[in-house]
């Protein structure tokens, strides 16, 4: 795996994918800087060596067209602050201009080019498109996790311009590191915990994760299928009866692989979906008629919190109850907490794709736990085994 630590871009143009994907306000001011602080230190990086940095990123879906709302212009100051440069801005990200901009641009200079998604040919991976955006830069960093599971020209099609100039940023390669520890690498026992709402979203994970795994904790609406299938009432809990063979199947599976699989065995039943219904703690598979399972149990917990304090390395993905709404966050909040302090007793954690990563975040769990993936559908097609195009891109060479 190359990353930038193999480069020195002394007098080199890097042109670098980011993420800067973020959120503006109503008069366009960047309202959370997380992943303009994520690419920090690789352009710092290149800076350093004496190097000039060439960023390109999507913002929004403007579908191929000039959508004024989302010119990376609206984030260009804040990107300047957060750097610690003044960023030079282009209006295009191909072309005459972009080319002079590019070719002007000294050593420990930034520029940003205008939204890639203004043309259609981003999206749909369009060799020429990408072949222009190569004329930019000496060598090819890719830092933007968050779009990696996409073949677009700016994350996959671009790299081939540049054999044997190619390479990660910290980013990625901090992302594909904790992937590997967890899936490939991570000192046993290793725990997954699978939360969420559906298991028809989370089926291809268990089943890849199975062979990586020795415990598996399934939690959130998940689990009234599992106990539904195995012969429990669960009431009016979230649950797929289509998917009841394939949760009895993941079952036996597990138990031929040896993974423990651990279900809730009691939850917060509420006689409604609703922050202020009526509630009581109920066996997972007594759940009355009326009632739904909308967080984990006390016992439940209990066993969870043996469980995850008795592993190495963790995975989190999904939340184990309705944490939107405060009297069902409770279990997700201890499993964090539990999580936490595993991690403080030396375990790995990595928190990944989708609500848990909002759940860590409102909970303000983020620092404390090992890593927390900034992308959520590439980190959730990572986690179903797939090799990521813009991942491929970059080590095939
Ligand atoms: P996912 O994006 O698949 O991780 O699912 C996250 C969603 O699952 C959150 O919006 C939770 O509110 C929801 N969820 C977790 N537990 C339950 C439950 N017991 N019943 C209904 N929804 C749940």
């Amino acid at each position: 795996m190359k990353t930038i630590d193999d480069f020195n871009f002394e007098n080199k143009k890097a042109l670098i994918r980011v993420d800067f994907n973020v959120p503006l306000d109503a008069t366009f001011k960047v309202t959370d800087t997380n992943r303009i602080e994520a690419a920090k230190p690789t352009i710092i990086k290149i800076l350093e060596d004496g190097g000039s940095a060439i960023l390109m990123s999507h913002l929004g879906r403007p579908d191929g067209l000039r959508n004024p709302d989302l010119s990376l212009k609206h984030i260009l100051a804040t990107v300047s602050d957060v750097i610690g440069v003044q960023v030079k801005f282009v209006s295009d990200c191909i072309g005459e201009e972009a080319e002079k901009a590019a070719a002007v641009l000294q050593p420990g200079e930034i520029l940003l080019l205008e939204n890639l998604r203004f043309h259609s040919e981003e999206e749909n991976g369009d060799i020429h498109f990408a072949e222009q955006l190569s004329k930019l830069g000496d060598i090819y960093v890719n830092d933007a996790f968050g779009t990696a599971h996409r073949a677009h020209a700016s994350t996959t099609i671009v790299a081939q311009f540049f054999p044997q100039k190619k390479c990660f940023g910290y980013l990625m390669a901090k992302e594909i590191d904790a992937l590997e520890k967890v899936m490939r690498t991570g000192k046993k026992p290793v725990l997954a915990i699978l939360g969420g709402a559906k298991v028809s979203s989370k089926i291809t994970i268990i089943e890849n994760i199975l062979d990586k795994v020795d415990d598996l904790i399934i939690g959130g609406g998940m689990t009234f299928t599992f106990v539904k299938a195995k012969g429990g009432k669960v009431g009016d809990s979230i649950c797929e009866d289509d998917k009841m063979p394939l949760a009895l199947e993941i079952l036996e599976k597990a138990e031929k692989k040896g993974v423990k699989v651990h279900i809730p065995v009691d939850v917060i039943a509420a006689n409604a979906f609703s922050n202020d219904a009526d509630t009581k703690v109920v066996d997972v598979d007594k759940i009355p008629d009326g009632w739904q399972g909308l967080d984990a149990g006390p016992k439940t917990l209990e066993n969870f919190k043996k469980i995850i304090l008795g592993s190495h390395t963790i995975l989190w993905n999904g939340p184990v109850g309705v944490f939107e709404m405060p009297r069902f966050a409770k279990g997700t909040i201890a499993v964090g907490n539990y999580i936490i302090e595993a991690t403080e007793k030396g375990a790995f954690s990595l928190v990944g794709g989708g609500d848990s990563v909002a759940a860590v975040k409102q909970f303000g769990f983020e620092d404390q736990v090992s890593y927390v993936s900034t992308g959520g559908g590439a980190m959730l097609e990572s986690l179903e085994g797939k090799t990521l195009p813009g991942i491929a891109a970059i080590i095939e060479d």
